[in-house]
């Protein structure tokens, strides 16, 4: 009953559950609506190709913690974009999405949260392709196990961070927010010929800055960004970006995984992360980023390390919210031709 007296806009459609029409009147669609879910989409269901799905763990952070509560964050933020359509893509999530709701996950087991996420990752990837909201970047390594197994080839890797995340351990642990690339490159999840890492900037020694370099990938660090913005400026990067993606293969480039830690933009714009690095790229260099590389052969995004904690009138949050949004139109835009953006 409810579904049928929202239905007269397309941001009251989705809201589901027994609400008298005197409480819903006038308040659907912006952040005060009390919804849980990524852009108030209804429960995922096998029919949707798309879905969001939340991983609330910070267990494996190296400063703040508070990346449990991004999911949540991220959701309320995405209200204020409303019926979703994008304006340069001109297509919406709404119809064809899902929000999966948050995995169980552990309090502390870091192994136990690994075993958790691949488990949840093999049984929606199965039906959907999915995006992660963060959560600390260590729940990337199991997506990119499920991944790896499910396309049977090493993938291709865009990953978007102030740190290499490439270190050998986790200050004396052997696997942390701060390992995943490596981890991820050693297990033979990700090809590091098509890996590309935009942003990097943190303090660290050589061997894990060039980790990728040094293994055939490509590092775009802040630095050799500062000053470039618009897709004039940007097209000489995205080009180099798409041929190491492409793995060296053109004719049969590996699936693209895309990992956008949010700490890669600058403090500035998305304060609210648990290790800030100042000299970061701008919201709209990023999102240049995604929109011109839209038509790339992604199999998944995550957004990680949003700590709502130290976000300041949910700057962070919704940084996250439109970059996550971006990337779901553009995988919709995709599939219709032809676009040019
Ligand atoms: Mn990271
Ligand atoms: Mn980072």
């Amino acid at each position: 009953m409810a579904r049928a007296l929202n239905e007269s806009t397309a941001c009251r459609r989705h809201h589901v559950g027994p609400i008298p029409r005197q409480f819903t009147h006038g308040m659907a669609g912006f952040p005060f609506l009390s919804d849980t879910r990524f852009l108030q989409l209804p429960v995922a269901e096998p029919r949707h190709p798309y879905v969001v799905a939340g991983l609330p763990w910070d267990g494996s952070v190296t400063n703040r913690p508070g990346a449990r509560f991004g999911p949540r964050a991220i959701r309320t933020a995405s209200h204020m974009l409303c019926d979703a359509t994008h304006p340069l893509f001109d297509v919406s999530p709404i119809g064809q999405a899902g929000d999966a709701g948050d995995i169980v996950l552990p309090h502390a087991s870091h192994a136990a949260m690994q075993q958790a996420i691949q488990a949840a990752a093999i049984r929606l990837l199965g039906r959907h392709h999915t995006v992660w909201l963060g959560g600390d970047h260590s729940v990337t390594l199991p997506i990119l196990r499920a991944l790896r197994q499910r396309h049977a080839r090493p993938l291709a890797l865009l990953h978007f961070d102030a740190h290499c995340d490439t270190w050998p351990d986790h200050f004396g642990e052997p696997s942390g927010h701060g390992t995943w690339v490596r981890e991820a490159v050693l297990e033979g999840l990700v090809d590091p010929r098509a890996t590309v890492q935009v942003g990097i900037r943190s303090a660290a020694e050589r061997s894990a800055r060039d980790f990728v370099v040094d293994r055939g990938g490509q590092v775009w660090t802040s630095r050799a960004l500062r000053g470039l913005d618009g897709s004039m400026a940007l097209a000489p990067i995205e080009a180099e970006i798409r041929r190491c993606l492409s793995g060296g293969r053109p004719g049969d480039p590996p699936p693209v995984y895309l990992s956008l830690d949010i700490d890669v933009i600058d403090p500035g714009f998305a304060p609210g992360t648990g290790t800030p690095e100042p000299g970061g790229l701008s919201t709209s260099q990023v999102l240049t980023l995604l929109e011109d590389l839209f038509d790339l052969p992604f199999v998944g995004m995550d957004c990680v390390e949003v700590s709502p904690p130290y976000d300041h009138a949910e700057l962070t949050a919704s940084v996250a919210a439109t970059l996550v949004w971006t990337y779901l139109c553009g995988r919709i835009r995709s599939k219709k031709t032809p676009f040019a953006p």
